[in-house]
């Protein structure tokens, strides 16, 4: 049964789902947005937690600001904006929502866009579970939303633009960064003169980029190229961490392992886009390494190759708060398109802009892209000893002993639980598939990912399996 339907149903309140929802609604389509988290934004825009009231909006800073905008803009066009309500499941055009903990109820819609956005990319090394190693996103969401610093002594490490910009950014919220590991190179004339090229329509990245790295100069924050964290030591939390030169793959080169004292380590080498959703709605994907891993193809409108399902931002391919943005808009025209509230030609009028803008950014994206390539050694940092799904406390060792006879994720899922915990296999599934390519010579990409499972979203058991519930086939999966 169905409780409540709308033209079109947006998952995630980030960028790309906020600016969706506004531009759909404003063609006159019902819209309805919903996002898990209690305060809407997403990543790079999260609004300070409840509880908190904010008197000055530029003293929090421009990302606040740009945040609160894209929210007042979809309320302004009279799309229904749902926080606390996670989207669980899929069938169709149908989404299962649980709201806090309620019972879940299904929504129907004419259009799903999915706009789920990404994660960190977690990366396992010796000491990468001790109190005290946290991913950017980890630290990010502390600063932003609870306002609280994440130590007193913080390295850190990774690779991207946002190994520049989140350093930065820790600096002017008054934070002792010591050091700042990035495993690409540092640019060079070339790298430089191919940025410069692709400028066109970049220049507030590029402004960005250079702001940041100047508040690292001026504080004295130093920043190394071609080094990688490669272990975290401490007694009962980080203490040291040890970090090392490496090759053009991120491989450590012997002999150059430096120590630093520290009580905080952030990592940050980029990120996994949320893609649970679109492969429980059967969509086809392709595998990019360095936009995050699999990738929903999608067409000019980007629709995917599943009926009346969208997609757009950075949960289909990592690229940033302009792209999602624009994205957003663009599905959302392509939305009101097919759902006749836009003619063609004006359907055509209002993308044009926007189809500008990101093939522009798609030029700067991979200008950059030579100077961050994700290196495989990246998966090669564990030892046996070392725990890599961290839900069930599965060791590299087990699963290199579980992937001996197969090279079938779902298998070694199933005979160590790695992937069956809270986070679903967020946090482990790539080191597994890692861990097989390695043993079987295959590549990451070659192999089948782990079956989606329903409830994508961590909710309390009794939210989907109360007996009053309806099942309606949603939380069945078949292969
Ligand atoms: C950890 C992290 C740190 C970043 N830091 C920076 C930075 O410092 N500077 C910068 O320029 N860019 C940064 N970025 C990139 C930037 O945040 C993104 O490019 C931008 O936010 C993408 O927007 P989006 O709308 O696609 O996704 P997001 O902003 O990630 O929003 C997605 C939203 O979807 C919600 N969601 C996902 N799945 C569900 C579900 N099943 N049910 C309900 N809700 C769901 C999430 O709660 C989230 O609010 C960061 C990205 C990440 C992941």
């Amino acid at each position: 049964m169905t409780d409540a339907s709308y033209d079109l149903i947006v998952v995630g309140g980030g960028p790309a789902g906020l600016a969706a929802a506004a531009e759909a609604a404003s063609t006159g389509l019902s819209v309805c947005l919903v996002d898990e988290r209690p305060t809407f934004g997403g990543q790079i825009f999260k609004q300070p937690g409840p509880g908190f009231r904010v008197t000055e909006p530029a003293a929090v800073g421009r990302e606040y600001v740009r945040g609160r905008a894209l929210i007042a803009a979809a309320e302004r066009a009279g799309a229904r904006l749902l926080p606390r309500t996670s989207a669980v499941a899929i069938r169709g055009t149908t989404l299962v929502l649980v709201e806090d903990g309620e019972p879940a109820r299904t929504v129907e819609a004419g259009r799903l866009l999915l706009a789920s956005g990404a994660h960190d990319r977690p990366v396992v090394f010796p000491g990468w579970t001790l109190p005290g190693v946290l991913t950017a996103g980890g630290a990010q969401t502390l600063v932003k939303t609870q306002r609280v610093l994440p130590g007193k002594r913080i390295v850190f490490a990774g690779s991207g633009p946002l190994a520049l910009a989140f350093p930065a950014q820790l600096r002017g919220y008054g934070a002792n960064v010591e050091l700042v590991l990035e495993a690409g190179p540092a640019p060079g004339p070339r790298d430089v003169l191919r940025l410069l090229a692709a400028a066109r329509g970049n220049v507030p990245l590029l402004r960005d980029a250079v702001a940041y790295r100047t508040r690292l100069l001026r504080d004295r924050v130093p920043l190394r190229y071609r080094r990688i964290v490669v272990r975290a030591e401490g007694e009962g939390r980080v203490e040291e961490v040890v970090h090392a030169s490496v090759d053009t793959a991120w491989r450590p080169l012997a002999g150059t392992e430096e120590r630093v004292a520290a009580d905080t380590l952030c990592v940050g080498y980029g990120f996994f886009p949320s893609v649970e959703l679109l492969r429980l709605a059967g969509c086809d994907f392709v595998y990019d390494e360095d936009l995050g891993g699999p990738i929903v193809v999608r067409d000019e409108w980007l629709r995917t190759t599943t009926p009346d399902v969208s997609a757009a931002g950075d949960g289909t391919g990592v690229a940033g708060s302009y792209v999602a943005i624009d994205e957003g808009r663009l599905a959302a025209l392509g939305a009101a398109l097919d759902l006749g509230t836009l003619a063609p030609e004006a359907a055509a009028a209002r993308a044009a802009p926007l189809r500008r803008r990101l093939a522009r950014k798609e030029a700067f994206r991979r200008a950059l892209r030579r100077m961050h390539a994700v290196g495989p050694g990246i998966y090669e940092l564990a030892t046996p000893a070392t725990v890599v799904c961290r839900c069930e406390e599965v060791t590299a060792g087990a699963l290199d002993a579980a992937s001996e006879g197969t090279d079938d994720v779902n298998v070694v899922k199933s005979l160590t639980r790695a992937g069956m915990g809270l986070c679903q296999g967020r946090n482990c599934q790539r080191q597994i598939a890692a861990t097989l390519a390695l043993r079987h010579g295959g590549s990451i990409a070659s192999l089948p990912v782990a079956t989606a499972r329903p409830p994508v979203r961590p909710v309390p058991i009794g939210a989907v399996a109360d007996a009053s519930l309806e099942d309606g086939g949603f939380f069945t999966v078949e292969g």
